[in-house]
């Protein structure tokens, strides 16, 4: 039976729950206990697929092709398990499938209530997770703090799974900010004393505290919340802002947290053993030469909208022992004249996932600086479809090839509509969404990047290649080098008088980890990093 420990959030949110979640994963599978991992958001949409990343973020899509919270990517990089629909749940399906099951009669002659139905059917997804993933220990983040109203239903879950499956088979940890005051120049513990006693209002006493800070944390703090918020000095755990992300298990392992945790649990663990996981974050600390990369989006101003881009560049670059400064750059400010001196320094060009019009001529601008230029390209999704509609408008000689979704009366819908998405109204989880195959073409940069023929990467679109333009851009170089098995989607696309110049329809960065990074990004970065900057020097000697 599985053991589930489950994370609260206190005081403020950002404070990096869903990074100590994954954290957690990652120390426990040090010691070969098996984890999985589920995030319980509040809201009451059915997912975040209908949000705007403004809102939210990056949306997520896992193998299965749930639309799902960026979270989980980091419990995939994390824990470098691939997790399915089971581990995201929200407010919205809990409802709907509570109001479903009520108008099936399945509670005939009963009032539905929050407190038992929408509660057990919360419960019911722990277990289903348990179920599925057998896994030893099942990590479970509720969104948001404590204190907010949509997050008591879940908390009220979790406080009853303690009497559900036994004392020692649940673990509480909660995850509070310290502010530092700089009048007087120390952090402050009141705030997590309140939020803890929130926790206990609803019944919840945490076994580990873990303090995030942006400044040291004295012994004489961790006794004070120790002694107020009764847990053992040793479970009260600082969390000291860190230079990368990846650090954190380390930190937390370092603060004794997993023993703790195999402890508590009375865990069946074996040694420990980070040491590729330091020898990552020994690798990332180190400096290392920077290559400049641009990435030309909608959503630039709130870089989470491409967490899991910015990670899978990072990842890369590691690989080729580099580092990633990245150029954020809004795609509308390539719309004005002289824009494109934004991208003169970049060494590659990346055009990530998008939806509506807007920025996106500038976005065909970057891909014809790419073109021109010869700078690397990588396309993701929408960055696809962008390369096909410039290169189109190059071969045909005309402003007006387009996709449909951006011009619907185009004379040249170089990318249409998916035949599957004709009729389709509703916009929630409708695309074409998670794990397809792909056929690469042998002789490709794709083919050559992935090393074998067959690959299943993940969706999340509406629109696609239009194959009646298909011959005439191939005659003018563009290579299809991935296509579904059934010759009919183009999947993958690819300059033939270019260095490289690589589009995807899929999202490779969702399956990218820190120690093995996309083949795609991972040869897209090793291509650029010999771009020579405008104006940078060549090392010397020059060889022949
Ligand atoms: N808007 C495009 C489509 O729906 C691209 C989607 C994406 O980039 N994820 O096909």
């Amino acid at each position: 039976m599985s053991k589930y420990v489950f994370i609260t959030g206190g005081v403020v949110s950002s404070v990096g729950k869903g990074i100590t979640a994954a954290s957690i994963g990652t120390i426990l599978k040090s010691r070969q206990i098996t984890v999985s991992a589920q995030k319980l958001d509040p809201y009451l949409n059915v997912d975040p697929g209908t949000l705007s990343p403004y809102q939210h973020g990056e949306v997520f899509v896992t193998q299965d092709g749930a639309e799902t919270d960026l979270d989980l990517g980091n419990y995939e990089r994390f824990i470098d398990v691939n997790l399915t629909a089971e581990s995201s749940v929200t407010s919205g399906q809990i409802y709907s499938a509570v109001l479903a099951k009520e108008r099936r009669g399945d509670f005939l002659g009963g009032t539905i209530q929050v407190v038992p139905h929408v509660i057990t059917e919360i419960k019911e997804r722990f277990k289903q997770l348990a179920q599925k993933s057998q896994a030893e220990v099942v990590i479970i983040e509720v969104g948001g703090t404590v204190g907010d109203i949509e997050g008591q239903p879940f908390l009220e879950a979790i406080r009853q799974m303690r009497k559900d499956v036994g004392r020692d088979n649940v673990l509480y940890i909660h995850v509070t900010f310290l502010p530092y005051l700089t009048s007087t120049q120390e952090v402050k513990t009141k705030p997590t004393q309140h939020s803890v006693n929130e926790l206990r209002r609803i019944g919840i006493q945490p076994d580990i505290i873990i303090c995030r800070s942006d400044y040291p944390i004295s012994e004489g703090i961790r006794d004070k919340i120790s002694l107020f918020c009764d847990v053992d000095r040793q479970a009260v755990i600082a969390l000291l802002t860190v230079s990368t992300i990846y650090e954190v298990p380390l930190v937390l392992e370092e603060a004794g947290l997993g023993q703790l945790i195999v402890d508590k649990l009375s865990l069946n663990a074996h040694q420990r053993d980070l040491s590729q996981w330091q020898e990552l974050v020994r690798r990332l600390e180190a400096p290392r030469e920077p290559i400049d990369i641009a990435l030309v989006g909608k959503y630039v101003e709130l870089k989470d909208s491409y967490f899991s881009v910015r990670e899978a560049l990072h990842h890369a670059a590691l690989y080729h022992n580099r580092d990633i400064n990245l150029l954020w750059i809004p795609s509308e400010a390539l719309e004005s004249d002289g824009g494109e001196a934004l991208l003169r320094s970049a060494q590659g060009i990346i055009i990530p996932g998008g939806f509506g019009v807007r920025g996106i001529e500038g976005m065909i601008n970057a891909a014809t600086y790419a073109r021109e230029n010869e700078i690397p390209y990588l396309g993701l999704c929408l960055g696809m479809q962008v390369m096909v509609i410039e290169f189109a408008r190059y071969v045909l000689g005309s402003t007006e090839p387009n996709s449909t979704e951006f011009d619907a009366s185009t004379p040249y819908p170089v990318i249409d509509l998916l035949p599957e998405q004709h009729g389709v109204e509703s916009k929630g989880g409708t695309m074409r969404l998670g794990n397809y195959p792909c056929q690469l073409v042998n002789g490709s940069h794709a083919a050559s990047a992935y090393g074998q023929s067959l690959v299943y990467e993940r969706h999340r679109h509406r629109f696609e290649f239009n194959n009646q333009f298909r011959a005439q851009l191939q005659e003018a170089g563009m290579v299809y080098s991935g296509v579904s098995p059934n010759g009919n989607l183009v999947e993958v696309c690819e300059l033939a008088n270019h260095p490289w110049m690589v589009s995807c329809q899929f999202h490779p960065e969702f399956g990218s980890r820190p120690n093995n990074p996309h083949p795609l990004f991972r040869d897209f970065i090793g291509v650029a990093k010999d771009v020579l900057r405008e104006g940078a020097q060549p090392a010397l000697p020059l060889s022949p």
